[in-house]
């Protein structure tokens, strides 16, 4: 069993200051694969403390300086990247080769397009010609508290620190307490990177303990969370007092419009992202919005695809999904899966209980409901599991009104080939992103939501932007 008991503090691994054990679980086996330590508030104190000490020093080091530690610290990642996958894949139970191509990949990809965003990001800029000694000048916000989820844990992670870092700012991470070993060998990376002590930190906690604790603190002056709606909500009362900078990307229910002028691969396309990490992706187009004409052939292409996903444990190579991340996600997804049956939605894949032949660890079927009506539980809430609901529409008006009518706002999806179409419904969605016609967004595209699903931006050069306040400064001398 691996051991991981220590923190990340002030450039020096640590024991935490009163033992407290945690188990993180195999979600294929069901079997404890790691014990971690959950700090407390001696803990959380000692690693702002350690991050506020390093601020000073971080935030006017020069720009290229900072650059040149971010490159170092993706040196080490890409060399690393095999370990990175493997410990994703242990602790959330993405498949070994997804996990190592995918999962782990992403904060490669993410590293480099910070990088590319900030070798011409300006932290001086002209207010404009008619103010010529004004000067807009973009300050590192501070000691930022960093927290984040398991479902994509080195995506969400990188997304956060290494913009904090570019920005000039000192932080503490919390990852989750379900998937931290990941951001735990990322502490490895960074401290073979050699930054600075204190400007990063890492402290193992659960939400009720070190995340609090982090969004109560008088010397963080931001908190940046990705994860749920619930806990989003909380994490904003608690920082109104000391009035930090609340960052937030949480939940969505994404609508993914068809028209029955759409591509032949859309419907699969659909529904491989619905099941693709387990269906644990907040930007998952769960809904699936079928014109009438091509409604019927579309549930069947859905059924096809769920049938033909294998579900097998995260330690076996091939492109199969493997478990959801807990017991609790498990039994979450299962009594929502009841819920679509019994409101009287259409079963035409999957269902409850296990995939035969598997009969321990957290597996879910791939599931396909079709003929759900809107405001069905199944329709409205997250169900974070591989599980798609299939609507008919008849309008655009109609289907632009089942899309937007959800409390989440994060991604939708439009699939027509008729352009102008498309460019009208990008309008009227209300999301931070509309994907068409299965294009992904470009490099450095910022990734966020509106409503419930939080109004953060993160990714490439607005993602930096997150880290920075602007002071105004008049009088300015020179360029
Ligand atoms: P979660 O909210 O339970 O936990 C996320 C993190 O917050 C964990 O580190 C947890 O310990 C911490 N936390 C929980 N309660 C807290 C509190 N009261 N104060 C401070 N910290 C607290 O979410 P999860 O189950 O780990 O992740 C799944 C959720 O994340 C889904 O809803 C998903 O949609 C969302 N998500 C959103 C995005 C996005 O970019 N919009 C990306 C990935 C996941």
């Amino acid at each position: 069993m691996i051991e991981k008991r220590q923190f990340y503090i002030g450039g020096q691994w640590v024991a935490p200051a009163a033992p407290r054990a945690c188990e993180v679980i195999d979600p294929s086996t069901e079997e404890p694969c790691a014990v971690i330590s959950l700090g407390d508030q001696a803990d959380t104190d000692r690693a702002v403390a350690a991050a506020k000490a390093a601020l000073e020093g971080w935030k006017f080091t020069p720009p290229a300086e900072r650059l040149a530690y971010v490159e170092k610290i993706l040196a080490v990642y890409r060399r690393r990247k095999a370990e990175m996958g493997q410990a994703i894949s242990q602790e959330m139970g993405a498949p070994i080769d997804m996990a190592i191509e995918d999962q782990a990949d992403s904060g490669i990809w993410h590293i480099e397009n910070f990088i590319t965003a900030f070798r011409d990001f300006r932290f001086i800029r002209p207010l404009g010609d008619h103010a010529p000694t004004t000067r807009l000048v973009a300050e590192p916000v501070g000691v930022v508290g960093l927290i984040t989820p398991w479902n994509w844990p080195m995506n969400q992670v990188t997304l956060k620190a290494i913009p904090a870092m570019l920005a000039g700012c000192t932080m503490v991470l919390k990852p989750s307490e379900i998937a931290p070993l990941s951001s735990l060998l990322f502490a490895e990376f960074v401290d073979e990177a050699g930054l600075p002590p204190g400007v990063f930190n890492l402290v193992n906690g659960d939400g009720a303990g070190v995340g609090a604790q982090l969004s109560v603190h008088p010397d963080v002056e931001m908190i940046s969370f990705t994860g749920s709606t619930r806990a989003g909500i909380a994490i904003s009362k608690a920082a109104a007092d000391t009035v930090k900078r609340v960052c937030l990307e949480l939940g969505g229910k994404g609508a993914n419009l068809i028209f029955a002028d759409a591509d032949a691969e859309a419907v699969k396309r659909g529904a491989t992202h619905v099941f693709y990490n387990s269906g644990q992706s907040c930007n998952a187009p769960t809904r699936m919005l079928v014109e009438r004409p091509f409604y019927d052939q579309a549930v069947e292409i859905a059924r096809e695809v769920a049938e033909a996903t294998r579900v097998a444990p995260a330690s076996e190579h091939g492109a199969h999904i493997g478990p959801v991340v807990s017991e609790a996600q498990y039994e979450k997804i299962q009594g929502l899966i009841a819920k679509g049956i019994e409101e009287g939605a259409r079963l035409v894949a999957g269902g409850l209980g296990r995939p035969e032949g598997l009969n321990r660890g957290f597996f879910v079927r791939p599931t396909v409901f079709a003929d759900v009506v809107p405001g069905m539980t199944i329709e409205k809430e997250e169900i974070f599991g591989p599980v798609l609901s299939i609507l008919p529409f008849d309008t655009e008006d109609e289907a632009i009104s089942i899309a937007n009518d959800t409390i989440y706002g994060l991604t939708n999806y439009v699939q027509s080939g008729d352009g102008a179409r498309r460019n009208r419904l990008a309008r009227r969605l209300k999301s931070g992103m509309v994907e068409m016609n299965g294009i992904p967004r470009g490099r450095g595209a910022p990734f966020g939501g509106v409503k419930a699903s939080g109004r953060a931006r993160e990714g490439g050069h607005m993602g930096i932007e997150e880290f920075l306040d602007i002071k105004a400064v008049s009088g300015w001398d020179g360029e």
